[in-house]
């Protein structure tokens, strides 16, 4: 792996904030470049080469979610969305927009570097996953997830899932039957700690899943819930 240092574009207009996050990044061996407006984020993010990006929304000139908009036409770089509203958080859980993770305003730079680590983590994994070529496809009755070309079908229609609702769905359909906490999902799938992540985020994704996959959403045949331990697919 080497000691290459990772890099980490920050894109946040408040200056002390911006100071903050890279003081301490840095200290924690991280590389950071800081972008104060949402073009200049955009034209940084895509045209050098980062590890992670922290996203912040309220921005001039580009918003957050128009930043991410951008990438997501040509980098699948980890982003996560900093948020100082609840009604952002909502904005996030609710869209599927392609942001990795979100934080919320104020945050505690432990929390930031964990959540830091655990994408660009999941990331690396990601892509030797993909690369491995192992074959890949598993079916359910009828449901499939080929994880070669990240796509997932139920019969033949292509089901339009979220990056996240992809990743779970992969991680539980490779364990078909063994049910797992939703703690052990927010380590395995979002590659959380034990101190850092909501559960919450676990159960929102299973219910948007569910939308997705089932005849009957309230009334599940694939991915079940076992009451008092976590999900599983049968
Ligand atoms: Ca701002």
């Amino acid at each position: 792996m080497g000691t290459e240092k990772r890099r980490v574009l920050i894109v946040e207009d408040e200056k002390n904030i911006a100071m903050l996050l890279s003081f301490n990044l840095g200290r924690a061996g991280f590389e950071t470049d800081v972008a104060e407006d949402g073009e200049i984020g955009l034209r940084k993010a895509l045209g050098d080469k980062f590890d992670i990006v922290l996203l912040d929304i309220m921005l001039p000139k580009l918003d957050g979610f128009k930043v991410l908009e951008g990438i997501r036409t040509r980098s699948d770089v980890p982003v996560i969305m900093v948020t100082a509203r609840d009604d952002e958080k909502d904005k996030i859980l609710g869209l599927e927009n392609g942001a990795d993770d979100y934080i919320t305003k104020p945050f505690s730079m432990n929390e930031v570097i964990a959540r830091i680590r655990a994408n660009i983590r999941r990331h690396k994994d990601e892509v030797v996953g993909n690369a491995d070529g192992d074959g890949g496809v598993i079916t359910v009755r009828g449901l499939s997830i080929d994880k070669n070309r990240y796509a997932v079908r139920m019969g033949d229609a292509e089901l339009e899932l979220s990056k996240k609702e992809y990743e779970l769905l992969l991680f539980l359909m490779q364990h078909p039957g063994v049910p797992f906490s939703r703690e052990d999902l927010l380590d395995k799938v979002w590659g959380y700690g034990d101190f850092i992540g909501d559960v919450n985020t676990v159960d929102v994704t299973v219910s948007r899943l569910r939308k997705k996959l089932e005849k009957d959403p309230s009334n599940p045949s694939y991915l079940i819930t076992k009451r008092g331990v976590g999900y599983y697919i049968q």
